[in-house]
């Protein structure tokens, strides 16, 4: 390791977006074409998404027209964070609710708030299992034989932080409004990044412990 602060020249790549972990057929498909075509590695990120490297200046352009031709969203500031799913109930025993699906109706719902501040993600789990992570993420919905819990706060990197349980036993409409009452928390904070693990010692943070 090199001690001296030498700023690192990063290689291109470009990120495809991937909602709730199912890629289309067709994106599939192109992506394995443009593959092939420019020698590109594909990277499957630990955030769900499928990260094309390798990529050069003199191709970038063309590649992502490629990928928009067939309806590929790409990576960009301000997009509402894709939540991190795992499979849910229906391709796993324990599973208690359809992961996707609530991942789906949230960015349905959510999606028209952007630009969004970055610096927050979503979590969804179909059991206490919690396979997704959803206790280090900023918001993590975990289903349970009585209901949904919500945590709000966790995050990893250098210093995890595990969320605070800020709600038990709800149902699906109720996680819904707390989602509504942290976006806006989160958005009319200044700033323009903000994790939620900062707003918790916040004094006019909504929710308590439970
Ligand atoms: S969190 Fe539960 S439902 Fe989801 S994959 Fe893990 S064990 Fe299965």
């Amino acid at each position: 390791m090199n001690g001296n602060k030498v700023k690192k020249e990063l290689k291109k790549s470009i990120t495809i977006l991937v909602p709730a972990g199912l890629v289309l057929a067709d994106i599939f498909d192109k992506v394995n074409e443009l593959a092939k075509k420019y020698e590109l590695a594909v990277y499957l990120s630990t955030a769900q998404n499928i990260r094309i490297l390798n990529v050069q200046d003199e191709n970038e352009e063309a590649i992502k027209a490629e990928l928009q031709k067939v309806g590929a969203e790409l990576k960009g500031p301000g997009k509402f964070p894709l939540p991190r799913v795992c499979v849910g109930e229906s391709y796993c025993k324990l599973g208690l609710v359809d992961t996707m699906a609530l991942s789906d109706r949230i960015l349905a719902k959510y999606k028209s708030r952007e630009p969004v501040k970055p610096k927050f993600k979503i979590a969804i789990a179909g059991c206490p299992a919690s396979c997704s992570n959803v206790l280090t993420t900023d918001i993590g919905i975990k289903a349970t034989k009585s209901g949904y819990e919500v945590y709000v706060g966790g995050k990893g990197g250098a210093s995890p932080k595990v969320g605070l349980r800020i709600a038990k036993g709800v149902d699906e409409e109720r996680v819904f409004e707390i989602i509504d009452q942290l976006i806006d928390f989160h958005a009319g904070k200044p700033g323009t990044k903000m994790r939620m693990a900062k707003l918790l010692s916040d004094p006019d943070f909504p929710f308590a412990e439970v």
